[in-house]
Formats: structure tokens, C-alpha cells, sequence
């Protein structure tokens, strides 16, 4: 029998509505919650992210600021923008969209960032508070796919999982996530030998390696009745797909995520969420 759909967009939309109250409860403390985006240069994709998110804020009330930088912007024009947001009082979250053109350094533009503001949970501060168990504002997609988890009532306790990514963004919150739901998570990586051997042992396979040329989960590689969350998304064969082909995986796994339409949705809504609880911050600490 075919497994349940991890349907991303129902979950998301759940957050949503959540999110939605806060923001009208927030309004009532005079507290108007607000996302500032920096969008630097005109990579189309990138520029679609940020639309997006705009649009996801004003569905449930968020007001955004909107900055477009141009493309040859110096790290030092950068830094200044960010620290006028990060002293500017209406504004709770700050995402500057990944990637930078190539004269910016990731690293120092988004460690730059207020840790209070920092809604995409990326600064140094915030994922050492994580992997401290002291996080509030942590990474969307893994918090994501731990809302996917809750939504379905699936206990981590005890379970094994396979987390195929280690990138800052993806497995390295995940893991510190997952473990404080008392689960036993591997860390698979490109140079992990025998990764199959390794997935047919999981109870959960969290996959986000997003190149099919190099890795795909076949249905051979998982046991009977695993969860397959894919969190990958790249272009192959004219398809947007993830690591897994979801119609084949969801024959043998009890529960999987679909892509488009899995984790996608998730990391908005969770940007959203982080967003919320920014000016919850902002208002415990008297601004
Ligand atoms: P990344 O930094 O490139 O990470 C890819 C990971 O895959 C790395 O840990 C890499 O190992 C590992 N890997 C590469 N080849 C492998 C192989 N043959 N076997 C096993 N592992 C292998 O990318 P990322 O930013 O984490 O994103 C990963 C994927 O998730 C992308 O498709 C991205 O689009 C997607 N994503 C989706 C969302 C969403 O909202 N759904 C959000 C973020 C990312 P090494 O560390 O050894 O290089």
C-alpha cells in the first residue's frame, strides 16, 4: 500500500493561518511586524524568491521593506545598509537573498546582521545558540521539515535517521533539530562510502543533496515503511525535481514529501513564522 503524502503546501498554509493571528495580536500592542529584503543584483531567480516572500507577508499581514541593490555594490555600501536596518525600530527581520555577486562574502554580510533580526537563522550567533538548545530564531528550512513532523504527530524518539546534506543552511541545523527530538542521526556527505548501506538501515531519510547527475534515492535503497523528506530541488531533464522520484519512493515509504509542493512551501512560511517572532523579541526587550 502506498505511503501518506507530506503535503507542504496544507502544513505551510497551517503556519500561516498561525501566523496570521499573531500578526493581529501583535497589532493590538502597537507592534506592526515588518521584514526588510535586500536584493542585490538581477539574478531572475533570486528575484523571484524575494517576490514571493513579499507576497507570502502580505497574505498574513507583514509588512515589507523592499531594498534592490545594484549588482556591483561594495561590501562596505552593504554593511551600511544592513546596520541602518538593524538600528531602524519598524523594521523586526532582515533576509538578505543568497547568492551574492562574487565581490561580497556571504559569511560577512549575513553574520553582519542583528541576531534579533535575523529571521533566515544563518548568523554565527544563532546557529551556536541552536546547537546550545537556545535558539529562537532558527534556519526555515530545517524548522520546516520539523513542522512537517509535528503536523503528521511522527515521535523522533529513538528513531534513526539519515540526513544526506551537511551545508550550513540544510543538515548542520537539521542535525542539532532532529537531536533535541532524541533521535540518532547519521550525517551523510559526498564523501560517505556506502551510503546505501546506511539508508536501508534509516527509519527517516532526509535528502538534500540536489544534483541527480550525482545522487538519487531509489525506492532499492530504503526499507519498508520509511520516511523519505526531500528536501532537494535542482532541474533535471526539463523537470524540476528533488533527490527522489516521489511516485516511486511513496510505494514503499509510510510517509513522503513530494517536490515541487514538499519542503518548498515550508521555508516560507517559516521565514514568516521567524518574522513573528522577531517582534515578539523586539517588544520583550523594551524597543
Ligand atoms: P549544498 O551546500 O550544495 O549541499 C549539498 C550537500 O550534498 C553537501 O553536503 C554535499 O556534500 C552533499 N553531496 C553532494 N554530492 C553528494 C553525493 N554524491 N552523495 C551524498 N552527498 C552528496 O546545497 P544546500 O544549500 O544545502 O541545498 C541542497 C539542496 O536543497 C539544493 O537542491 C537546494 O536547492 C535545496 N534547498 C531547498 C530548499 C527548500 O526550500 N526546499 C531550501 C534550501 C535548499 P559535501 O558537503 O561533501 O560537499
Amino acid at each position: 500500500m502506498a505511503g501518506v503524502k507530506i503535503d507542504g503546501k496544507v502544513i505551510a498554509q497551517s503556519v500561516k493561518d498561525r501566523v496570521k493571528k499573531a500578526v493581529l495580536e501583535l497589532k493590538t500592542q502597537d507592534i506592526n511586524p515588518c521584514l526588510a529584503t535586500i536584493l542585490v543584483g538581477e539574478n531572475p531567480a533570486s528575484a523571484t524568491y524575494v517576490k514571493n516572500k513579499h507576497i507570502a507577508c502580505e497574505e498574513v499581514g507583514i509588512i515589507t521593506k523592499d531594498h534592490k541593490l545594484a549588482s556591483n555594490i561594495t561590501q562596505m555600501e552593504l554593511n551600511k545598509i544592513i546596520d541602518n536596518l538593524n538600528t531602524d525600530n519598524s523594521v523586526h527581520g532582515i533576509l538578505v537573498q543568497l547568492p551574492l555577486p562574487e565581490q561580497l562574502d556571504e559569511f560577512a554580510t549575513t553574520s553582519r546582521i542583528s541576531p534579533l533580526k535575523d529571521v533566515d537563522g544563518l548568523t554565527p550567533h544563532n546557529a551556536g545558540l541552536l546547537a546550545m538548545k537556545k535558539a529562537a530564531l532558527v534556519a526555515c528550512t530545517p524548522s520546516g521539515v520539523m513542522e512537517m513532523f509535528d503536523f503528521h504527530k511522527i515521535d523522533l524518539e529513538g528513531k534513526n535517521v539519515v540526513l544526506i546534506n551537511r551545508s550550513n543552511l540544510v543538515g548542520k541545523p537539521l542535525y542539532h533539530l532532529l537531536l533535541e527530538k532524541n533521535a540518532t542521526v547519521i550525517t551523510c556527505h559526498s564523501k560517505t562510502k556506502n551510503i546505501t548501506e546506511f539508508c536501508k538501515s534509516a527509519d527517516i531519510i532526509i535528502t538534500a543533496v540536489g544534483d541527480r547527475n550525482k545522487f538519487t534515492l531509489t525506492p532499492e535503497m530504503i526499507k519498508d515503511g520509511a520516511i523519505v523528506i526531500d528536501v532537494a530541488i535542482s532541474r533535471f531533464q526539463e523537470k524540476l525535481v528533488g533527490d527522489s522520484d516521489y511516485d516511486k519512493i511513496i510505494q514503499k515509504a509510510s510517509f513522503a514529501t513530494p517536490v515541487p509542493g514538499g519542503v518548498g512551501p515550508m521555508t516560507v512560511a517559516m521565514l514568516l513564522k521567524n518574522t513573528i517572532t522577531a517582534a515578539s523579541l523586539s517588544s520583550q526587550i523594551g524597543r
